[in-house]
């Protein structure tokens, strides 16, 4: 199996009926473009862009952004390239970003509901983007989107950076925008927020953790933070089928893409992308083959 992933992982992952599937890889900078390529990525899946606001006394200008995101999307040579907007709260905390005290802040304003509280931050980076696509396939989406109001005030955003680039006599180019799925709600309503967007992609650690109620840092809880709950595959049905009645695509970037007792599931619920750590694409190519 481990020959196979090495010598498959540069193969189309496609099903002996013909089913093709994106498999991407998870990144968290310019630097991981190189490995990505190595083991076999059709695209990059998930850049967590939270990591360039890491490490750091503030928050990298416009120009700063523009550069890493123009590098990844130049060094992917043209296959797709998911960015991710900052996903600062919870887990992630950025020194300095300002977070009000709260008691739970997993519930609490992380993610857009924190970049569409700090606008001049959200569209720093939203420009930055903008520019970035114009040297590549770039697709924008944001985290711990939980309502239509949400998507509707991003896309607002998104509208409002490319004015500004345009007043600006700046280049921009196209981008598809899409939500991650990591809320349960939105799992519910992902028909409603598809109608609105391109592709939606399935954040599994977050939705695990939100659907069973089991802190995914908390040991003490990983009996119910359980990848196999029936209520989660419930809900992943859903968003298949939710998305692709609107024409938008499917992925997901949570562990369980890279896991491969779950992938043949995956693929016959038509999810159209999975992104993982890049070390598990070969694996994960070779296992869709034989399916
Ligand atoms: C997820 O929640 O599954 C995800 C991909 O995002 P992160 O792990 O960065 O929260
Ligand atoms: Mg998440």
């Amino acid at each position: 199996m481990m020959r196979d992933a090495h010598e498959n992982r540069y193969l189309e992952a496609v099903t002996k009926s013909g089913q093709v599937i994106e498999v991407a890889a998870n990144i968290g900078g310019p630097d991981d473009v190189e490995a990505a390529l190595e083991n076999g990525a059709d695209g990059i899946g998930l850049f967590r862009t939270e990591f360039l606001f890491m490490d750091r006394s503030s928050a990298p200008t416009e120009d700063e952004q523009y550069d890493v995101y123009k590098r990844v999307a130049e060094g992917m040579q043209g296959k797709r390239v998911v960015i991710r907007t900052l996903d600062a709260g919870a887990d992630k905390k950025v020194s300095y970003l300002h977070f009000d005290d709260e008691e739970n802040p997993f519930l609490g304003v992380r993610g857009l509901r924190y970049t569409l509280k700090h606008s001049e931050l959200f569209q720093t980076q939203l420009k930055a983007v903008l520019r970035a696509a114009a040297h590549g396939r770039i697709s924008l989406m944001f985290p711990m989107v939980t309502n239509v109001a949400d998507v509707e005030a991003a896309v607002r955003a998104v509208d409002e950076a490319r004015a500004a680039l345009s007043a600006q006599g700046k280049a921009f180019g196209d981008l598809e925008l899409g939500a991650m799925i990591e809320v349960p709600a939105a799992a519910l309503i992902t028909d409603l927020l598809a109608e609105k967007l391109d592709f939606v992609s399935v954040g599994t650690n977050d939705l695990i953790q939100y659907t069973t109620a089991s802190d995914r840092m908390n040991p003490e809880v990983t009996q119910w933070y359980e990848p196999s709950h029936p209520g989660l595959w419930r809900l992943l049905e859903q968003v298949a089928k939710g998305a692709h009645e609107h024409g938008a695509w499917v992925g997901m970037c949570g562990e369980l893409a890279g896991t491969l007792e779950f992938v043949p599931r995956l693929v016959e619920l038509g999810f159209d992308e999975l992104s993982m750590s890049p070390k598990r694409i070969g694996l994960v190519k070779t296992a869709i083959r034989k399916l």
